[in-house]
């Protein structure tokens, strides 16, 4: 029975796991992300200690997911002190041995959904995580997709309330959709960490209404069956209601929409999970030569 490693190589840690699916998760192991370095070294130690037959990783980004680039499987753009231009995949494809599937964190996770999770019996969704950032993968008609790089839902340039002042907190953007409505948004507007405000606190209607925008964008462009959210923010149970009756708002009508939208606007099926479970997807794809994941290669 082959062996699957897994990386969800986050901004702040990265996850290691070996296993087989959601059932044969084993010896899940975070640490902090320091320099490359460092934080690849210790990845090749864990997996070298258990031995894989392939692995996946899920990792932050923006990242080079095309094939036949010279920099396929880096970390490019990142303003992250150390990481720009990191081989990531490379480095542990060399010392490893073995063949490597690299996606993004987001991309990862959509995968893990649609095989596992939420979006299990559709073939066109998007998984939205609402964490230190806003990210987005999308599984069109089956496959992830990809298009020329990957895309950056994070970033869209949503409407504002009327009369909002509040700057936003993108570096990029100012208040593109993750300066307005990731965690450290809602901390910057409110003052206080996300997780600290009460479900009845005014801030999340404010939340609500900004995912909407920025949801409503999706199901325009994407005409997807599913929205799955995930991401810190999104354990704020009490978001649902409101954001599928501002996406219902704002949508006004001019969509056929299904008369509940529980089924449409639903959270993660994985919990924390989806991340690694979608790097170790991207493995057993890579050993089986089957499923929808991207294209991956041997390094
Ligand atoms: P990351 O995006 O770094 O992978 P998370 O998805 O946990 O990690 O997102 C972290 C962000 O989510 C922080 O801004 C934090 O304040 C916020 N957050 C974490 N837990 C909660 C919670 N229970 N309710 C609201 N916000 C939360
Ligand atoms: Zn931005």
């Amino acid at each position: 029975m082959p062996t699957y490693g897994a990386i969800e190589a986050g901004g702040t840690k990265f996850v290691c796991a070996v296993g087989t699916g959601p059932d044969d998760l084993r010896d899940v192991e975070a640490f902090p992300t320091t320099t490359p370095d460092e934080t690849l070294a210790r990845a090749v130690a864990y997996f070298e200690a258990r031995g894989v037959d392939a692995l996946g990783i899920g990792s932050f980004g923006p990242v080079d997911l095309d094939p036949a680039s010279a920099t396929w499987g880096h970390v490019t753009t990142t303003p992250k002190p150390g990481w720009r231009g990191a081989d990531v995949a490379g480095v542990l494809g060399r010392a490893l041995g073995v063949p490597v599937g690299f996606e993004t964190d987001v991309n990862a996770a959509a995968l893990a959904e649609h095989r596992w999770g939420a979006a299990r019996d559709v073939g066109t969704f998007v998984y939205l995580t609402v964490g230190t950032g806003i990210g987005g993968g999308a599984v069109l008609d089956g496959r992830l997709h990809h298009g020329r790089t990957h895309p950056e839902m994070g970033h869209l340039l949503v409407a504002r309330d009327p009369g909002d002042g509040f700057a936003g907190t993108c570096p990029f953007h100012g208040d593109c959709w993750e300066g307005l409505a990731s965690g450290p948004a809602i901390e910057a507007r409110w003052g206080v960490r996300a997780e600290a405000l009460p479900p009845d606190h005014e801030a999340w209607p404010v939340q609500a209404r900004a995912l909407a925008r920025g949801l409503a964008t999706l199901v325009l462009t994407l005409s997807p069956e599913r929205l799955v959210l995930g991401g810190g923010v999104m354990r704020q149970a009490q978001l649902f209601p409101l954001v599928r009756d501002g996406v219902r708002a704002l949508l006004n009508g001019y969509l056929p929409l299904p008369e509940s939208l529980d089924a449409f606007i639903v959270p993660t099926g994985l919990g924390g999970n989806a991340g690694v479970l979608g790097a170790l997807a991207l493995a057993r794809d890579l050993a089986t030569g089957d499923g929808a994941s991207a294209p991956a290669r041997a390094v």
